[in-house]
């Protein structure tokens, strides 16, 4: 069994929604393989995904669909 490196809870498989930022954007990425921490909501990506994940961000390739991100300031919101 695995372990987060950061509270030492118990990582469970899942697929994630991964925001990732590329040149000012947010590209989201769907269907992402990650171990997800039980108890602080960690979420790890094997560096075979993280390259993936990267190919893809980088590739310019189309979207599957575009969507639109609300954006909050925490400086206005306070
Ligand atoms: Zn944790």
């Amino acid at each position: 069994m695995k372990r987060c490196p950061l509270c030492g809870g118990e990582l469970e498989e899942r697929t994630i929604t991964h925001p990732q930022e590329y040149k000012e954007r947010i590209i989201i990425l769907e269907n992402v393989p990650a171990e997800v921490c039980r108890q602080c909501g960690e979420v790890l990506l094997r560096p075979d995904v993280l390259e993936r994940v990267q190919e893809v961000v980088w590739s310019d390739t189309a979207p599957k669909r575009m969507t639109s991100v609300p954006v909050y300031d925490l400086a206005e919101v306070g």
